[in-house]
C-alpha cells in the first residue's frame, strides 16, 4: 500500500500481479450490511484483462435476494447516519480520503488493468478519487442549510433531509473516479448507498467497499452488489427503498432506469453519451487548439463522455490544421496500458472494440475518409487494441459524427462561419458538452450561449472544477453533480411557513342562517 510509484512496464506488471492475485483466488463479491458475502455456490462470470484478453478472476452474478438483502441494510443504516452530525460525517470522509491516497499505486495498477486505460492517467485515479471525498465531506455539516424567504405576514424557511438509501450505478469507462464522484456526496448528505459497478470493470468497487469498512463507516452504509445491469441494476431501479437513483451510462440505459422505477417513482439522475462538438475558428491559438484537440478525443482511449468526438474547423484554416493533426495523430503511442510511455490503451472488452471497429467501416460506406488509422492494432497482441482514427471529409449527417463511439476515433468537418458552426453543432440529439476555440470575446460569448450543451469551455480542454454543474441536456441526461446540485439530488427540502400572527385567517362556519 503505497502512493503510486514510478517504474518500467516490467515494475508494473509485476506490482500489479501481486495487488491482482487475491482476484484469481477469490470472485469479486458483494459488500452487504459491513461483511462480504460468501461466494460458494453463486453464479460467476469471468472478468477479462483488455490488454490481452486473459482472465483477471471472477466475478459474482448477483441476483435479486442479493440486492433485496442490499436495500435491506441500506434501509436499516439509513435512520442512524442520516442523524449523525454533519460534522462527524466530515471526519469520517476525510478519513475515507487518507485512506484512498494510502493506496493509490494499488488503486492505479487495478484500474488500469481492470478497464485498460493507460497508467498515466489512472496514477490520478486516487488523487482525483481522494479530492471527491474531500470536497463533499467539507460540505457535510452544511449540506442541511436552507433559505429563509420572507413575506410580509409570514416567514417561510426551508431546510433538506437526506432523501433515504439511494442506488448508484457507475459505468466502466473510468469506474473509480466515477464512483467516488457520486458516492461521496451522497454519503456527505446523509444518504446510505447500494452501488452497482460495471460488471465489465467490478475490481476498483472491492477496493472502496474495503475503505468503508477501514474508514468506519457504520454497517449499511455503503453497500456494493456486483453482477449484470439487466438483473442487479434492475431490480436496484425497482427496490421501493430506493428513493432514487443516480446512473453514469449510455442514453438506452437512461431509459431503462426511468421505466423501472416509475412505478416507486424513483427520482433519477442520469449522466449519459455525448457527441460532442470541439469548434475552433481561425482565429483561435492554433497550437493550443491542437493539444487539446488531440487530448480530449484520444486520451482515456476515446471513451470518455465528455471527449471532443466532432471537430469543427473553420475553412479557411483547415488544411493546415488537419495537416498538424494528422501529424499528431500517427505519432500516438498504442501500447500495454501499464507501460508508462503509453497514451492509448486497449478497449474495454471485444464487443465495444467490434463496435468501434464496426464504425470504421460505417465512415467509409457513408463516403468519409480514413485520413489516420482505421484499423485494428492486431500486432500488439490479443488485447483489444485499436489504431488512433482520424476521419475527415464527413458530414454531419453521417453515423459515425451522429452516434457515440466512445473510442479514439475523431470526426472532422469543415464550417464556413459562426452561424454554420452553431448549426452543425447543435444538429445532434445530444448535449453534453462542447468546446471552443477563439481569440474574439464577442464570439466566444455568443458561441457559450447558443450550443446546446450542459457544458461548455473556451480555450480549455475539460478543466474540472468540483463546485461547478456537471451534466447534460438533450440525450445526454437529467440533472447536475457538482457543489450544492448534488445535495440538491440527494437530499429533499422542506418548507416550513410560519405566521407572524398578523394576517387574517380566513372564516368559516360561522353563518348564522
Ligand atoms: P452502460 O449504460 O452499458 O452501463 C452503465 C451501468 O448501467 C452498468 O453498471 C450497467 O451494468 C448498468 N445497467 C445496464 N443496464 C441496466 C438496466 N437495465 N438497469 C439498470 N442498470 C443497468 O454504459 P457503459 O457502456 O458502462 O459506459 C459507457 C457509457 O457511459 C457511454 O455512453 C458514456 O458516454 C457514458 N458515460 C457518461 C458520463 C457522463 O458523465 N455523462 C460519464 C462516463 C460515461
Amino acid at each position: 500500500m503505497s502512493k503510486p510509484q514510478g517504474g518500467t512496464l516490467s515494475d508494473h506488471k509485476d506490482r500489479a500481479a501481486a495487488y491482482l492475485e487475491r482476484f484469481r483466488q477469490q470472485p469479486a463479491g458483494h459488500y452487504i450490511g459491513g461483511s462480504w458475502c460468501s461466494t460458494n455456490g453463486a453464479e460467476l462470470f469471468e472478468n477479462l484483462n483488455p490488454a490481452d484478453n486473459t482472465v483477471l478472476g471472477s466475478v459474482v452474478a448477483g441476483n435479486e435476494q442479493d440486492v433485496q438483502s442490499a436495500c435491506e441494510a441500506a434501509a436499516c443504516a439509513f435512520p442512524d447516519w442520516a442523524a449523525m452530525a454533519g460534522s462527524q460525517r466530515r471526519k469520517l470522509l476525510h478519513h475515507f480520503a487518507d485512506l484512498i491516497e494510502q493506496r493509490a499505486d494499488e488503486i492505479a495498477l487495478v484500474e488500469s488493468s481492470d478497464c485498460g486505460q493507460a497508467i498515466r492517467f489512472m496514477k490520478q485515479a486516487a488523487v482525483r478519487g481522494a479530492a471527491n471525498f474531500r470536497f463533499f465531506a467539507d460540505k457535510a455539516p452544511e449540506a442541511r442549510n436552507g433559505q429563509s424567504l420572507f413575506q410580509p405576514d409570514h416567514t417561510n424557511y426551508t431546510v433538506r433531509a437526506p432523501i433515504g438509501p439511494v442506488g448508484i450505478i457507475t459505468p466502466w469507462n473510468t469506474p473509480f473516479m466515477l464512483a467516488t464522484w457520486k458516492i461521496a456526496p451522497a454519503l456527505a448528505a446523509g444518504c446510505t448507498v447500494v452501488h452497482k459497478p460495471a460488471e465489465l470493470s467490478p475490481l476498483s468497487a472491492q477496493l472502496l467497499a474495503e475503505i468503508s469498512a477501514e474508514a468506519g463507516l457504520p454497517p449499511g452504509v455503503w453497500n456494493t452488489v456486483q453482477g449484470y445491469g439487466e438483473v442487479v441494476g434492475k431490480a436496484l431501479c425497482e427496490h421501493p427503498a430506493i428513493k432514487a437513483i443516480a446512473l453514469v451510462g449510455e442514453t438506452t440505459t437512461g431509459r431503462h432506469v426511468i421505466r423501472q422505477g416509475a412505478d416507486t417513482l424513483k427520482r433519477v439522475h442520469l449522466e449519459l453519451g455525448g457527441k460532442n462538438p470541439v469548434i475552433v475558428f481561425a482565429d483561435a491559438d492554433l497550437d493550443r487548439a491542437l493539444d487539446a484537440v488531440v487530448f480530449m478525443i484520444y486520451s482515456l482511449n476515446g471513451q470518455r463522455c465528455t471527449s471532443s468526438s466532432r471537430l469543427l474547423i473553420q475553412n479557411s484554416v483547415r488544411d493546415q490544421f488537419l495537416d498538424a493533426l494528422k501529424e499528431r495523430v500517427a505519432k500516438l503511442v498504442v501500447g500495454h496500458p501499464l507501460d508508462p510511455g503509453t497514451e492509448v490503451g486497449p478497449l474495454i472488452h471485444r464487443g465495444h472494440y467490434d463496435k468501434v471497429l464496426g464504425y470504421l467501416t460505417t465512415a467509409t460506406e457513408d463516403g468519409a475518409t480514413i485520413a489516420v488509422g482505421g484499423t485494428a492494432r492486431a500486432d500488439l497482441g490479443p488485447g483489444n487494441y485499436v489504431a488512433p482514427t482520424l476521419l475527415t471529409d464527413a458530414s454531419n449527417s453521417m453515423r459515425v459524427a451522429r452516434e457515440e463511439i466512445f473510442g479514439p476515433v475523431l470526426t472532422a468537418m469543415g464550417f464556413e462561419d459562426e452561424a454554420d458552426a452553431l448549426q452543425i453543432a447543435n444538429d445532434s440529439e445530444y448535449g453534453l458538452a462542447g468546446y471552443i476555440w477563439t481569440r474574439d470575446t464577442g464570439r466566444a460569448m455568443r458561441m457559450a450561449q447558443g450550443v446546446q450543451a450542459g457544458m461548455l469551455w473556451v480555450n480549455s480542454e475539460n478543466n474540472r472544477n468540483l463546485p461547478s454543474p456537471f451534466g447534460g441536456t438533450k440525450m445526454s441526461g437529467i440533472g447536475r453533480d457538482g457543489g450544492d446540485y448534488s445535495f440538491d439530488f440527494y437530499m429533499e427540502t422542506k418548507n416550513v411557513c410560519i405566521a407572524h400572527d398578523t394576517h387574517r385567517v380566513p372564516v368559516l362556519g360561522t353563518s348564522t342562517d
